[in-house]
């Protein structure tokens, strides 16, 4: 069976990738530095699949260790996910963020070339669209300039990947723009690990419902939306999982010397207080919360139409917001008595 290197695969997305290949029955190489994760997720994937995933603890900016890792195993494709995400640190260490995240593509872009490897998936973000003057999203959907240095990593990296294929590289490559991945693993048994307070808007919600956290602050109610608050477009982590497993599939049949890009949501928005409504159905009592000032940076409103990836990919998500609320929730109860 084929081998496939996940790298940053002990983290959010990565752990979840390699639950679904392994599901499949693909061979799965971790390439990890637990920079943002944590070792114990190794036995968690194992835990839900039964299966060992091959550990190899290293940094992808380190291109020895990479190169060695290339000749160790037979690899058939690479899932490159090892980046820092931190949006709000990137804009006070952005000389780190753009070393990590830019030399650890290039050395995979390298690498890969050197010992004749040919598919790359690549971990993108909706945050290349910042604040969209048209919604849904497309992937023909103009650009704006990032407003963070996190966002520029990967508006650099698409074009690393894109100027790379163009100057004749004998690669493959999917860039996948993810919009807001969520939810965990519907076992419970895996899920995000943010360190320290949470940013993002799920895992703060399930530390809130937990007690951990004694209020959510909702960044403002004063934008143009049904309810004020702002609207995402959710995708459970699971099913962004299978879209790195089509886009494989995709790049299986293409000629070298090939890109593409998609779109991964729902096409589905959800605002800050249809996600709190979600959450409510699975907690005792409503999770308290209050409005406060928007927060800086944030955008207003952003879907995505992802029909290019339904349709050339064949991929569709099946999971609902409840799925989404509700398996995070599960997976925050289980981290609290597994530490
Ligand atoms: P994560 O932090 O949970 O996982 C990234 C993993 O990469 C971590 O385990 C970390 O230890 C590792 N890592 C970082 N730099 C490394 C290096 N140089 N060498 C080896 N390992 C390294 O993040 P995630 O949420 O799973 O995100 C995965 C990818 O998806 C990232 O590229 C991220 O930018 C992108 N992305 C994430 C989101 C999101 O909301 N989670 C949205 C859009 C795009
Ligand atoms: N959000 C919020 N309170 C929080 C965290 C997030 O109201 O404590 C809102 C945030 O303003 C945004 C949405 O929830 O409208 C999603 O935020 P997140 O940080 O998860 O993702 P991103 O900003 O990257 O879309």
């Amino acid at each position: 069976m084929k081998t496939i290197l996940v790298t940053g695969g002990t983290g959010y997305i990565g752990s979840h990738t390699t639950i679904e290949l392994q599901k499949l029955g693909f061979n799965v190489v971790i390439i990890d530095n637990l920079s943002n994760s944590d070792i114990k997720s190794l036995e968690r994937i194992k835990s839900i699949t039964g299966i060992e995933a091959k550990f190899e603890y290293g940094d992808v900016c380190d291109k020895s260790f990479l190169d060695n890792i290339f000749q160790k195993y037979e690899i058939s494709s690479i899932i490159h996910f090892a980046a820092y995400k931190a949006v709000g640190e990137s804009v006070s260490k952005p000389i780190s963020y753009y070393s990590n995240n830019l030399i650890s593509l290039m050395n995979i872009l390298e690498t890969m070339t050197k010992h004749s490897v040919k598919n790359l998936i690549f971990s993108s973000s909706c945050t290349v669209y910042g604040q969209p003057d048209i919604l849904p999203v497309t992937e023909e959907t103009e650009l704006k300039p990032a407003n963070s240095p996190y966002g520029n990593t990967k508006k650099i990296s698409e074009d690393i990947i894109i100027d790379f294929i163009n100057s004749g590289a004998d690669i493959r490559a999917v860039i996948l723009r993810y919009f807001n991945p969520v939810g965990a693993d519907m076992s419970g048994k895996i899920g995000e690990l943010p360190q320290g307070i949470p940013n993002n808007l799920m895992p703060y919600i399930t530390q809130t419902a937990l007690g951990i956290r004694e209020k959510l602050m909702v960044f403002g109610n004063d934008y143009n939306t049904n309810d004020g608050t702002a609207i995402r477009d959710y995708i459970h982590v699971s099913d962004l999982a299978n879209a790195h497993i089509s886009a494989m599939n995709y790049l299986n049949d293409k000629p070298t010397k090939f890109y593409d890009i998609f779109n991964v949501g729902t096409g589905e928005g959800y605002s800050v207080m249809q996600v709190i409504n979600s959450i409510n159905k699975f907690l005792t009592s409503p999770l308290p919360y209050q409005i406060t000032e928007r927060r800086q940076g944030d955008i207003e409103k952003i879907w995505a139409d992802p029909s290019k990836a339904n349709e050339i990919l064949k991929w569709q998500p099946i999971y609902s917001i409840d799925d989404m609320t509700s398996s995070a929730l599960n997976w925050e109860k289980f981290l609290r008595q597994d530490k």
